[in-house]
């Protein structure tokens, strides 16, 4: 199949784009390992549960009825479960390599003359004692299963961690019904506080969600963390503390909350790993764009949170100008920049907030000294954080190297999760790995791709010697 733009992730970010290039007269594949589009913040119950009242789950409904309606409408093609797991440079345009179907086994590929990465970002998660319990969940992940698959987590759920994520999901999970023991943020309002200026705009979503929380009545500890989940075989609690001014735990404040359900994050990262293979450029842990969304490489462009984490409604912006740039870049013409002027000042002013609070919310300093050396890193390889201790007294100063020695990181989600915690037990900022592949790959499916490109090698041969 050949197209003309083919748009990796089906969340705001990439439906915005799809929808603007498909009016601009571009035939569009718009690709998503998720069987129907929407992406996180727009995730949809799954078809077969035949949901009454959808948007008793969901913030900005309207916005989410019009981009369903407009996809239906247009001549974008949807490729649902359609997991990328590379996307190739070639003399003719990217090629989008693809496994199909829950299996993940059957590979498809699409030529296109540009490609959109709109792969969106993921949670992180830091370790601690018991974090491995069944009952401990990311709170990214309990909010699926109530969105996509209409169930709870459990009947008491603690929220903790830290971010603007936990909001949603403190009051989504009481409104379905579930019990919030409490919402344990470790960030300090008062750094809330100090950014007050920027984040004006961002009050009356604060003062929604502080109502909400009034209403289910869930209590929220800020300058609290989780410094342990108890439990044999399942979570039955956890224990709370309060933190100095320092992100250390103030002796004295440890109390116990029971529950079975434990929803934790701590903030999100890019998704960069087709970029990284593409050869685009990062900064930081984000994918570099100028003003166009462009990256570096040509005929590639990136929008929403792979380029830095910020909101549905910036990803809807940044997509729109996206979608715009491409059809023009595609025309053979230089986009007028002032045709996209209102979703160039909306990007700007909520990278503004995103800023913000990105300075306000952070992992508590010294969340290290709270891991005990048997607990659990790299859930993958069970490597525990002792064991990553030792390698750090051997000299290995980075990642790479703690991985090559302890095996941290080699596993099935090639160190997504464990990334930031070995990083953090070395005392450095994570720094994204490049990885060959986006997704894991059965051999078979490499195997025929050799094949691919021998007969293709071969027939290009007999071409350039005629028949013999
Ligand atoms: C777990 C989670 C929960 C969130 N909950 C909220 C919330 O409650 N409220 C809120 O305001 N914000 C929430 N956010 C943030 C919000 O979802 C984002 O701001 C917004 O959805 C970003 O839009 P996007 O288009 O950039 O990415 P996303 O909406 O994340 O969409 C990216 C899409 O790309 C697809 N994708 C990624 N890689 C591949 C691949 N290799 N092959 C095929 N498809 C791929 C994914 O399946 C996904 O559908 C959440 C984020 C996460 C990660």
């Amino acid at each position: 199949m050949r197209t003309d733009l083919a748009v990796i992730g089906a969340g705001p970010a990439g439906l915005a784009a799809a929808l603007a290039a498909d009016r601009r007269g571009l035939r569009v594949a718009l690709f998503d390992a998720a069987p129907e589009p929407g992406g996180q913040f727009y995730r949809q119950p799954a078809a077969g549960l035949r949901a009454e009242r959808p948007q008793a789950l969901h913030h900005q409904w309207r916005t989410w009825t019009r981009l369903r309606d407009r996809l239906a409408a247009s001549s974008v093609r949807v490729l649902g479960e359609h997991h990328v797991w590379c996307v190739e440079r070639t003399p003719d345009g990217p090629v989008v390599h693809a496994l199909l179907g829950p299996e993940q086994e059957k590979p498809a590929e699409v030529r296109a003359t540009a490609v959109l990465l709109a792969t969106g970002g993921y949670e992180t998660v830091l370790p601690f004692p018991g974090w491995t319990l069944p009952g401990v969940v990311t709170a990214g992940g309990a909010q699926a299963m109530l969105k996509g698959g209409l169930v709870v987590p459990g009947r008491t759920a603690v929220v903790a961690g830290t971010g603007p994520l936990l909001l949603p999901v403190a009051t989504g999970l009481a409104a379905a019904g579930v019990r919030v023991a409490a919402l344990v943020e470790s960030a300090d309002p008062g750094r809330l506080l100090r950014h007050a200026g920027a984040l004006a705009g961002k009050l009356p979503e604060g003062a929604g969600y502080a109502a909400r929380l009034l209403r289910h009545r869930v209590p929220f500890l800020a300058r609290h963390t989780v410094v342990r989940a108890h439990g044999d075989t399942r979570l039955t609690g956890v224990t709370v503390a309060a933190l100095d001014a320092h992100g250390r735990v103030r002796p004295g404040t440890e109390r116990r909350l029971p529950c079975d359900t434990l929803a934790v994050s701590h903030g999100m990262l890019p998704h960069t790993d087709l970029a990284g293979s593409l050869g685009c450029r990062l900064d930081g842990p984000t994918v570099a764009v100028d003003a166009e969304q462009r990256t570096d490489v040509p005929g590639v462009w990136a929008a929403g949170e792979a380029t830095g984490v910020g909101g549905a409604a910036l990803a809807l912006a940044e997509g729109h100008i996206a979608g715009r740039s491409i059809a023009a870049r595609l025309r053979g013409a230089v986009p007028d920049p002032g045709e996209w002027a209102p979703a160039a000042r909306a990007r700007a002013r909520l990278r503004g907030y995103a800023a913000a609070l990105d300075a306000a919310y952070a992992p508590p300093a010294h969340w290290t000294d709270r891991v005990t050396d048997d607990t659990v890193v790299c859930r993958c390889e069970e490597v525990t954080a002792g064991t990553v201790r030792e390698a750090l007294t051997l000299g290995a100063g980075d990642a790479r190297t703690v991985k090559l020695l302890t095996r941290a990181g080699m596993g099935w989600c090639q160190g997504r999760m464990c990334e930031p915690a070995v990083a953090g037990l070395a005392g450095r900022e994570p720094v994204p790995s490049r990885r060959p592949f986006a997704r894991p790959v059965p051999l078979g499916v490499l195997a025929g791709q050799h094949e691919q490109h021998e007969q293709h090698e071969q027939h290009g041969q007999q071409t350039e010697r005629g028949p013999s």
